[in-house]
């Protein structure tokens, strides 16, 4: 089986919510995402999403998506695309770093791999484990009741963990996270996101006003690694990187300097289902939680998360993005429902997710 042709299309995704804000002013209303199907000699086809948060989150922006695809997709025609790891080590030869270019390619070969030999992609990663996945919601700065409200609607969906996005003023962020956690009901958990926007100062600041009680674990306080090291010495409290957590040698390094309790592990920011597997085994073997998300992104990628997530043993695993609520599109049939805040792969071969024509359009770019 040999790829034969590689197709990128283009689809901007109007974030949900209206105007989604996070620390340190940044504002997104639309996610630009990109989307790779992969054909092979055989007619089978294989599809892949990545889709950055934006070009002020972290550094990948979407028309280098596209721009990367163009360096590696003529290295990777002719190849057999169930042979992941050696299309990565293409993939790399061609292009170095970028990894949010490489994913859309990688999630497509799995996907392949799946339907070629009749089954998901979760059982390729190692096998489907019995866990039903809790789903986290995305809960954008605001005035506190506004957080609590919002907390509140997706407790009403059913959601049970919530990601409680905070990193400006001490004062304006303990009082948010006071109100946010404030109906807190049993069973549920709630990350704190600064998404790095916060000093050590601050964060430290922020932690003496969060009233003691409170059950939490921060998420990526501070941008810099010496910060979130330098945090970490000075507080007790549960923290889990995300946007420096964003590769093998990072989480190589985080165990190494006992960082952390876990990782956001975002596929498109870690490159892939590929490397994702990877980092997977390094956090377990080091007994990290992991939550498995993305940056941003439509249901070709919540398959790709969920077929992750599914491969994790419970104790591991903390939540997975619902980020097909976040997006107000709907880019292919997934087969993945929300059950009482969960979910779980369908038996399906590949990702099992039928892409929608309609809303994908036609190719912007084609390899062959
Ligand atoms: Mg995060």
């Amino acid at each position: 089986m040999k790829i034969q042709q590689i197709d990128v299309f283009q689809v901007d995704l109007p974030y949900s919510g209206g105007v989604y804000t996070l620390s340190g002013g940044r504002e997104y209303r639309s996610f630009d995402a990109t989307f790779v199907r992969i054909t092979t000699d055989n007619g089978l086809e294989g599809w892949g999403e990545s889709t950055p948060f934006g070009s002020t989150y972290i550094a990948a922006h979407a028309l280098g998506v596209r721009a990367g695809i163009e360096e590696i997709a003529p290295h990777l025609l002719g190849r057999d695309p169930r042979h992941v790891d050696r299309i990565n080590d293409a993939m790399d030869e061609a292009l170095v770093g970028h990894l949010h270019a490489k994913t859309p390619i990688d999630v497509a070969c799995w996907d392949l791999f799946g339907k070629s030999v009749g089954m998901p992609v979760c059982d390729l990663l190692g096998g489907r484990t019995a866990v039903s996945l809790p789903i986290i919601s995305s809960i954008y700065t605001g005035t506190p009741e506004e957080m609590r409200e919002r907390v509140q609607q997706h407790r009403e969906k059913g959601y049970k963990a919530h990601s409680i996005k905070i990193g400006d003023d001490p004062a304006l962020d303990a009082a948010r996270v006071e109100a946010a956690l404030a109906d807190h009901q049993p069973g549920e958990f709630f990350l704190l996101d600064a998404n790095g926007g916060m000093t050590v100062e601050n964060t430290l600041r922020f932690l003496r006003l969060v009233p003691k009680e409170l059950d939490f674990v921060l998420e990526a306080p501070c941008a810099t690694w010496r910060e979130c090291v330098s945090l970490r010495k000075r507080t007790n409290v549960p923290i889990l990187w995300d946007e420096l957590g964003d590769s093998e040698t990072a989480v190589s390094h985080l165990i190494h300097d006992d960082a952390a309790e876990g990782i956001g592990l975002k596929i498109s920011k870690n490159g892939g289902l590929t490397r994702c597997r990877r980092q997977r085994d390094m956090c377990i073997a080091a007994g990290y939680t992991m939550s498995v998300q993305e940056t941003t992104g439509s249901n070709i990628a919540f398959a790709a998360i969920v077929h992750m997530g599914q491969t994790i043993p419970k104790k591991f695993l903390r939540c997975v993005l619902e980020c097909r609520d976040m997006v107000s599109v709907e880019t292919a049939v997934d087969h993945i429902p929300v059950i009482d805040g969960h979910v779980t792969v369908p038996d399906l071969p590949g990702l099992g997710i039928e892409p929608k024509m309609d809303v994908l359009g036609e190719p912007v770019a084609t390899y062959s």
